[in-house]
């Protein structure tokens, strides 16, 4: 049944449109409800985190459903194996080298950065709020902390969160050193602070509450905007390390305290289903799960898995970068497992599609739209990827093979290692990138650098926004220590 208040923010919609703010293409406009979204995006999850990609022992009922009643990518990608490049490029569609925000350098924002997501960038918040959105932000943001690039900033009528990651701020007076602060953390170690908007409300931060917070303000959004079109975009700090979870979650999970954390993300998942359901909205609202990059290894236990992938978070092999992924609206999305690549890049121009919209035609995007392969009416348009580590790419898929120019095991003091001839493996066959097929395929690996040569030649290289620090005497007065 259409409803009355949102029809008239449509017509609103319509009149906005023909403004062409956007300066894109409208495609098909139809007197419908308008589509809702929900991104839930985890930080650090491993493609082998969830009960339903395969984990034996961390219990995930409400993805599981999602999974079964939606569809579930197993080749998604997110375009970058760190935090704030692979924010960037959900927000914005395009790959981070385009807006600045990657460095090989310094290869995440941290709370002495001066630089953050420049305003020039279009978020998909602010592409749906010109037409007639209500926007939240709840969670971690990571595309700077300063006023001028915060949610609040970027399209994004609210902001409530951490808005960089949950390690950065550590209180060396408080904190046990070394590894310590993590095998048994206590929220103090980390004096991060808690932002409702531009203010800063509670630091440090109680961690141990944030997850079961998040999701308290992701509900009260859903159930103020139910009649109105609304986009959510609640971003955990979890299971990023150190590892907190609210005391209903305590000791509760075989896996431990990691598997703790993960089921109460999966709680919060289910209380933001119940809010849709409860509201009417189950229907109109496409509901996205997935994460930034792949599991932080090196904190062994506490770091997640990545299944039958390699390596994890950092690295540009599948570990690093495919994630477990999940889309979900009943009556829209047909159910099934996809095994055709995606990426997040591909949610800004899917989303747009979805509410109406195609993509500003003033730039470059490096998304596709995925509407018809969530309807069951095609397949995946996207047949390739670029791997970026920073500002350089190091390795590259098309169809099932994928070339590795470059490889290192991150976080370990490895250095990289170039290949000539580039390594290559059918992704298809082995997952686990195990056997080195280039000397099998030469006609493949020509077709993999024409590729990035292409890729290239389309790319003009932003200044780097992740090197820049801020001076003492510039930082606003919470960020001084
Ligand atoms: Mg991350």
């Amino acid at each position: 049944m259409i409803n009355i208040m949102r029809l008239k923010t449509f017509m609103t919609t319509a009149a906005a449109l023909s403004l062409s703010l956007l300066a894109g293409s409208v495609q098909s406009l139809q007197a419908v409800e308008q589509t809702n979204f929900v991104v839930i995006f985890a930080d650090d999850l491993g493609y082998g985190d969830l009960g339903t990609f395969g984990h034996p022992t961390i219990l995930t009922p409400n993805l599981d459903r999602l999974a079964d009643e939606g569809q579930k990518w197993t080749q998604f990608y997110s375009a970058a194996n760190v935090c704030t490049p692979s924010r960037a490029a959900l927000m914005t569609g395009r790959y981070p080298i385009r807006s600045g925000m990657c460095s090989s350098r310094r290869r995440v924002l941290f709370p002495d950065s001066a630089g953050g997501l420049p305003q020039s960038e279009i978020t998909i918040a602010r592409a749906l709020k010109s037409l007639g959105y209500r926007t939240a932000a709840v969670g971690k943001w990571h595309l700077g902390h300063l006023p001028q690039y915060l949610p609040t900033s970027h399209g994004f009528d609210s902001y409530f969160g951490i808005p960089y990651s949950n390690d950065m701020d550590r209180d060396g007076a408080k904190s046990p050193k070394g590894r310590e602060a993590f095998w048994n953390p206590g929220s103090e170690y980390w004096n991060v602070p808690l932002m409702r908007n531009t203010e800063v409300i509670e630091r440090p931060a109680d961690q141990t509450t944030i997850t079961k917070r998040y999701t308290e303000a992701a509900v009260d959004f859903i159930h103020e905007n139910q009649d109105q079109p609304f986009f959510l975009y609640l971003a955990h700090n979890l299971p990023h390390v150190p590892l907190f979870r609210s005391e209903q979650f305590s000791q509760r999970s075989a896996r431990g305290l990691y598997g703790d954390v993960i089921e109460e993300i999966d709680w919060s998942v289910g209380q933001v289903v119940q809010a849709l359901k409860d509201t009417g909205n189950e229907e109109n609202t496409l509901v996205v799960f997935t994460s930034d990059n792949g599991p932080w290894l090196v904190f062994d236990t506490h770091g997640g898995s990545a299944g039958l992938l390699r390596e994890g978070k950092g690295s540009c092999w599948e570990g690093g970068m495919r994630e477990p992924t999940i889309f979900w609206m009943p009556g829209t999305v047909q159910p099934k497992v996809v095994t055709d690549l995606g990426s997040t890049l591909d949610l800004f121009p899917t989303i747009l599609s979805m509410a109406g919209a195609g993509t500003p035609a003033d730039r470059i995007y490096d998304g596709f739209d995925l509407s018809r392969t969530l309807a069951g009416e095609s397949r995946s348009p996207r047949l390739s990827m670029i791997y970026y580590w920073g500002e350089e790419i190091w390795a590259a898929r098309l169809g099932a093979f994928k070339a590795h120019f470059t490889t290192k095991t991150e976080y370990v003091g490895q250095k990289a290692v170039k290949h000539d001839p580039p390594l290559l493996f059918n992704l298809n066959e082995d997952p686990s990138e195990k056997y080195d097929v280039a000397a099998d395929h030469p006609a493949v690996l020509e077709r993999i650098a024409e590729l990035v040569k292409s890729h290239e030649a389309g790319v003009v290289k932003a200044p780097t926004q992740l090197t820049a620090l801020e001076l003492p005497t510039n930082k606003p007065s919470f960020l001084i220590k």
